[in-house]
C-alpha cells in the first residue's frame, strides 16, 4: 500500500484540478474565492491549480468588475478560442472530418467519400485528421480527437465492436488513432451521440424518458431512461433496426444472421436492396406514382409496427426520428406514423411525441464536441483505485 501513496496524491490533485477546470468551464467566469467556495478546497490549493491553469493557456484572466472597495475579484474564464479538438463521422459512404475551438467555431471542415473498399475507413479517417492537422494554428494546443461511428461501439475500451458497413468487428481504433497521433481518443455510436447531444442541450432537453431513431444506411437506436443512456450489458442496447417486421415468404435474409428485420427494408441498404434510390423514391411519392407510393406504404408499415411496439413497452415522453431517410420523407412519414401510433399504442402510452430535427445534425461537430467534454470530466471514478 505505501508504494502506492505517492501515485494516489498525484492523482488526487489531479482530480482537483479537474474540479476547478470542470467548476471554470460550466460555470465561468468565477472568481478564485467561489471556486474555493464551491469546491471546499483551501485558498493556497485554488491559487496553485489556478496558477498552473494561467501557465498553461487554459484559463484567462478577465477585468475586475467595478467595486465599492476592498480587493476586486479578478474572474476566471476558459481561454477557448486557442485550444482545439478533432471531429470525425465515421459514415457507411463517407467520412467527415471538422476542427472546432472549445468555443465552438468551425475552423475548418472535410468530407472524404467512399471511392471504394480499398482502405475504408480507416485510410479515409487518417487523409481527412491529417488535411484538418494543417489547419490547427497551433498544434500543441490540439487536446483530441473524438470519433462518431456508424456501428456498435464500446466507448470504455475504444473499440467498435460490429458494423457491417464499415466492415469492422472487435476494431481497437481508438489504440490505432492514439498510436498514429499521440492524441487522446474517444469513440461513440451516432445514435448514441446524437442522442446525448439532443438530451444535453437540444430538442429533447426537457425529457427524461425518449428515444433516438437514426435511419440511415443501416437503422440505430439509443434509450434514456430517467436521463440516463442505456447501453446494455454489452454495449449494444437500441439495435431497432433488427425488431422483426416481417415472418414467413416476405421476411429477408439480415446480415445479422435472422430474418424480418425493419433494416431489409426501412433503411437506405434496404431500399438498395429492392432498387430503390432514396431521392427517386421521394420524388416519386410527392409525384403520386403508385410504384414509390407501394414501396412508401411498405416502409411506413413496417417502421409503425416496430415503433408502436417499442413505445407501448418503453412508454417514452418522446420519440426523436433522424437520419437520412427521414430527413429525406418526413414530411410523408410523420402523419403516417402519427395516425398509427394513435391506433396501436395503448391509452396508456398515447403521450407519446414524435418529433424530427429540421436536418440531421453535422456529427463530426458533435464528435469533436465528446474531446471538449472529455477534457473537463472529473474522473470521480478513479477515485476508488
Ligand atoms: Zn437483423
Amino acid at each position: 500500500m505505501q508504494a502506492n501513496k505517492p501515485t494516489s496524491n498525484k492523482l488526487l490533485k489531479s482530480i482537483n484540478q479537474q474540479k476547478v477546470l470542470r467548476l471554470i468551464y460550466t460555470d465561468g467566469p468565477i472568481s478564485r474565492v467561489e471556486l474555493a467556495d464551491k469546491t471546499g478546497l483551501t485558498q493556497q490549493t485554488i491559487t496553485n491549480i489556478v496558477n498552473r491553469l494561467l501557465q498553461d493557456d487554459i484559463v484567462l484572466e478577465m477585468a475586475p468588475a467595478a467595486s465599492s472597495g476592498g480587493r476586486k475579484p479578478v474572474p476566471l474564464v476558459i481561454d477557448g478560442s486557442s485550444m482545439y479538438a478533432i471531429g470525425v463521422e465515421v459514415a457507411v459512404e463517407y467520412v467527415r472530418g471538422s476542427l472546432m475551438d472549445f468555443q465552438n467555431n468551425r475552423i475548418h471542415e472535410v468530407t472524404k467519400r467512399k471511392e471504394g473498399p480499398e482502405g475504408y475507413p480507416l485510410n479515409y479517417i487518417i487523409g481527412a485528421v491529417d488535411e484538418l492537422l494543417l489547419h490547427v494554428p497551433d498544434r500543441s494546443r490540439l487536446k483530441g480527437i473524438g470519433c462518431s461511428i456508424q456501428g456498435l461501439v464500446d466507448s470504455s475500451q475504444g473499440t467498435v465492436i460490429y458494423s457491417p458497413g464499415l466492415g469492422f468487428r472487435n476494431y481497437p481504433l481508438r489504440d490505432r488513432l492514439e498510436e498514429a497521433y499521440g492524441l487522446p481518443v474517444s469513440l461513440e455510436n451516432d445514435v448514441n451521440l446524437l442522442a446525448l447531444v439532443e438530451n444535453l442541450k437540444g430538442t429533447l432537453a426537457a425529457s427524461q424518458n425518449n428515444i433516438t431513431l437514426k435511419f440511415d444506411y443501416g437503422i440505430g437506436g439509443a434509450i434514456v431512461v430517467n436521463s440516463q443512456l442505456c447501453s446494455g450489458a454489452n454495449h449494444v442496447a437500441g439495435e431497432f433496426g433488427h425488431f422483426k417486421v416481417e415472418t414467413g415468404e416476405r421476411a429477408l435474409k439480415c446480415h445479422c444472421g435472422a430474418k424480418g428485420c425493419l433494416t431489409t427494408i426501412a433503411s437506405i441498404s434496404g431500399l438498395r436492396r429492392a432498387n430503390w434510390k432514396l431521392e427517386a423514391l421521394r420524388s416519386g411519392v410527392r409525384e403520386q406514382e403508385p410504384e414509390a407510393a407501394a414501396k412508401f406504404n411498405h416502409i411506413a408499415d413496417a417502421i409503425g409496427l416496430a415503433l408502436s411496439n417499442v413505445i407501448t413497452f418503453l412508454n417514452p415522453e418522446h420519440v426523436l426520428l433522424t437520419g437520412a431517410l427521414v430527413d429525406e420523407l418526413k414530411d410523408e412519414l410523420l402523419p403516417v406514423l402519427r395516425e398509427r401510433i394513435g391506433i396501436t399504442v395503448p391509452e396508456t402510452c398515447k403521450g407519446v411525441e414524435l418529433i424530427v430535427l429540421p436536418m440531421t445534425p453535422n456529427e463530426s461537430i458533435s464528435a469533436a464536441g465528446l474531446v471538449i467534454n472529455e477534457f473537463f470530466e472529473v474522473p470521480l471514478e478513479q477515485l476508488s483505485l
